[in-house]
């Protein structure tokens, strides 16, 4: 059988859709990023062209919380969500638009067994999740949707139910955990640029750095034994969860790479990890 031009790219294309897809933590700190050009927005834009396109992406951001359930966007046409206030305009004149993809969202919400995902029509998307695809995808043209993050749950709840996601990793979804590491808002050097970190916020950065490294994913989901460290650099864990997210989707073989490593305002980490 010989084999036209034609086929072969369909297959080649299907080929390429079938290969499994990293998974990201994106620490996107202040919204000011979705302006600035800068180390962390030049190390998303390289992410963003060395990967290969994926044929979707599914974002848990920090910033869309649910009590008691968790949702799953399948709005065909996601607003972009200007969620922040007392920014310049020029912030609100950015937009993301991005398609959503429901058939898949209501696919990837059925595959779970341990819970009930419920669909959301109307939800757009956040700036956790746009602001960096902003960077990442600047052209808008993979589809995209979030899962909400039940705030009411613990720690250990979101890890797990990550894991029963994986295998849309093997169907060419990419699954973004975007929030941060060490997010204090309340000790934040107004400095943008203040890159040196406070001694509690570099503590527990480091300490988080290792137990990736190390691969040790149950200390990070049993962070709170970290005291005052911890209590300091996440006073509340909606930035921390969607770090536990992209942990659970990675097997036991893999391991993080490290594609942005700095503080912004002092007290915000921006450290950004990929599956390697
Ligand atoms: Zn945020």
């Amino acid at each position: 059988m010989t084999m036209d031009l034609k086929t072969f790219g369909t297959l080649a294309d299907g080929n390429a859709r079938s290969a499994r897809q990293p998974v990201m933590f994106i620490g996107h700190g202040s919204p000011m990023n979705i302006v600035r050009h800068n180390a962390f927005t030049q190390s998303l834009q390289a992410l963003g062209q060395r990967t290969e396109r994926p044929s979707a992406l599914l974002v848990v951001s920090a910033h869309w919380l649910t009590q008691g359930e968790t949702r799953v966007s399948t709005n065909p046409n996601p607003p972009t969500i200007h969620d922040f206030s007392g920014f310049p305009a020029a912030l609100y004149d950015v937009t993301y638009p991005a398609s959503g993809h429901p058939a898949l969202a209501q696919q990837v919400a059925d595959s779970v067994t341990s819970i009930r995902i419920h669909p959301d029509h109307e939800m757009g998307l956040d700036h956790g999740a746009w602001s960096i695809l902003h960077h990442l995808w600047p052209q808008a043209d993979i589809p995209v949707f979030q899962l909400s993050i039940d705030y009411a749950k613990p720690p250990a709840f979101h890890f797990a139910l990550a894991q029963e996601l994986r295998r849309w990793r093997e169907q060419g979804v990419l699954i973004l955990g975007s929030g941060n590491v060490v997010h204090n808002l309340r000790r934040l050097d107004p400095d943008e640029n203040q890159a040196h970190p406070m001694a509690w916020a570099q503590e527990f950065d480091e300490w988080v750095k290792a137990r990736l490294v190390a691969g040790d994913y149950g200390a990070l989901v049993r962070y709170e034994e970290q005291g005052r460290a911890a209590a300091l650099a996440v006073p509340t864990n909606d930035h921390y969860l969607p770090m536990l997210y992209t942990l659970g989707l990675m097997d036991g073989k893999e391991s993080v790479r490290f594609t942005h490593e700095r503080f912004q305002h002092g007290s915000i980490s921006m450290r950004c990890f990929e599956s390697a």
